[in-house]
């Protein structure tokens, strides 16, 4: 059995085409992350990767307050099944009470400190208020109390002086809400990423003209600049470049000269019209460029000067697998980014697919069926149908050697959380 296994990987190798985990882990290799690192203002910070480990100076919360709008009261005296006391404070958010007597309420709102001498909230839904001229103001409270309820205790979200978030964390909406809550404004991040990318083919014109024979859209543009937006790198465009080996080494030279990273498509496959990898070559250093994928077999990987390059194919959707798959991991390592790896989810698999010879990906979309969640797979797989990644939510990763039939287990990779 093993060495069937074996087998099946050595078909590829021998075929001259690399693994997708060895081709990762080849670029990976060659990656370090940016050094420099500058300070960001809180609103400027959503999708940077933190350069510094970050300390709370203050408890969250920053004193026990309540979780219930209700009476503040000590557990203590609400022990039978209705418990009366005197109402001698109303503490809102935003005020502090006075130390609670032992007998007697607190009116409490959401927020507000629970006063010292209480340990407990309860909740107004289990109280009812009197308040007339013989008794005065009251509150029988209709429940036995433990000591501790719908109390939010100091430091339970964070302690002073722990760690709130560390070196490497790129930074989402909750981190910048979370480094909110403990007073932090200003912090050091990475510096940002610079991608310079480029567009090979005579063929492709930008869109808002008009298309004459021959012509197509450059989507790839706005796909790749899209994406690399999302992961927060600062763009270099250098535009459509024709299909020649010396405007390709020219727009090669100028993009690795100011880039860290150059991102380009088209042009890497065998063609007589394909220069870019020619032009890798002639002006830095090509490691690898055949991968054992669908979309996406021609991947070019490599470095001109300081710069490292990667050469997406041509074909629209291998563009955004290749990115996901490839590109996502080496711009989050170069970041300094500490999460890198994609995640899969195991799901069932909606349809059959037949044994391959090329680890595929698969554009679905998830579906509650029968009580389980199911990958359907879009009916037009081609690699340049780009509208099947913005029908589907993910890919599913079909395996090379391995037939795929309908209630199998399957690996997702979802476009959600990863882009
Ligand atoms: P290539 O890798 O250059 O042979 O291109 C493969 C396929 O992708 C061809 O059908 C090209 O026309 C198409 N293609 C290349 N670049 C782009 C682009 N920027 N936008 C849309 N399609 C493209
Ligand atoms: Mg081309």
């Amino acid at each position: 059995m093993k060495n069937i296994e074996t087998k099946t990987v050595d078909c590829c190798s021998s075929a001259g085409l690399i693994s997708v985990e060895q081709a990762i882990e080849k670029i990976l290799s060659q990656a370090t992350a940016v050094e420099e690192a500058e300070s960001v203002d809180i609103l400027d910070a959503l999708n940077r990767v933190l350069a510094e480990d970050l300390h709370s100076s203050i408890d969250v919360p920053g004193y026990d307050n309540s979780a219930m709008d209700g009476y503040a009261v000590n557990s203590e005296d609400c022990q039978s099944s209705s418990n009366v006391l005197s109402v001698t404070q109303r503490i809102p958010a935003g005020q502090v009470g006075t130390p609670l007597e032992r007998g007697t309420a607190a009116r409490i709102f959401t927020g507000a400190p629970v006063p010292e001498g209480a340990d407990t909230v309860v909740m107004q839904e289990m109280c009812q208020r009197h308040d007339d001229e013989k008794q005065g103001d009251k509150v029988t409270v209709n429940t036995i109390v433990s000591a501790g309820e719908n109390v939010r205790r100091a430091g339970e979200d964070i302690a002073k002086d722990s760690a709130v978030l560390n070196a490497g964390k790129r930074l989402r909406a909750q981190e910048l809400g979370l480094l909110a809550s403990v007073g932090l404004a200003k912090f050091q991040v990475k510096r940002k990423l610079k991608v310079a990318t480029f567009f090979t083919g005579d063929e492709i014109i930008a869109p808002g003209q008009p298309l004459a024979a021959g012509q197509i859209y450059n989507s790839n543009r706005y796909t790749l600049r899209g994406l690399l937006q999302v992961m927060g790198c600062e763009v270099i465009d250098l535009g459509i470049v024709p299909d020649t080996l010396e405007a390709t080494t020219d727009v090669l030279t100028r993009a690795a000269a100011n880039a860290d990273l150059v991102i380009t498509s088209g042009g890497v496959s065998v063609g007589e019209e394909d220069y870019v990898r020619i032009a890798l070559e002639k002006l830095g250093e090509l490691s690898m460029w055949r991968i054992a994928m669908k979309p996406g077999k021609p991947v070019a990987f490599g470095k001109v000067d300081n710069a490292l390059f990667m050469g997406l194919p041509g074909n629209p959707v291998a563009v955004f697998v290749t990115f996901l798959v490839f590109a996502r991991a080496l711009i989050l390592k170069l970041q300094g980014a500490d999460d890198i790896l994609l995640k899969r989810i195991p799901v069932i698999a909606d349809f059959d697919w037949p044994k391959i010879k090329r680890q595929e990906y698969l554009r679905v979309r998830l579906l509650q069926k029968d009580n389980q969640t199911v990958a359907q797979l879009y009916p037009h797989q081609g690699s340049g149908v780009l509208s099947s990644t913005s029908w589907a939510d993910g890919l599913v990763e079909a395996l090379i050697g391995k037939e795929i039939n309908k209630g199998d287990v399957v690996s997702y990779l979802p476009f959600e959380g990863h882009l």
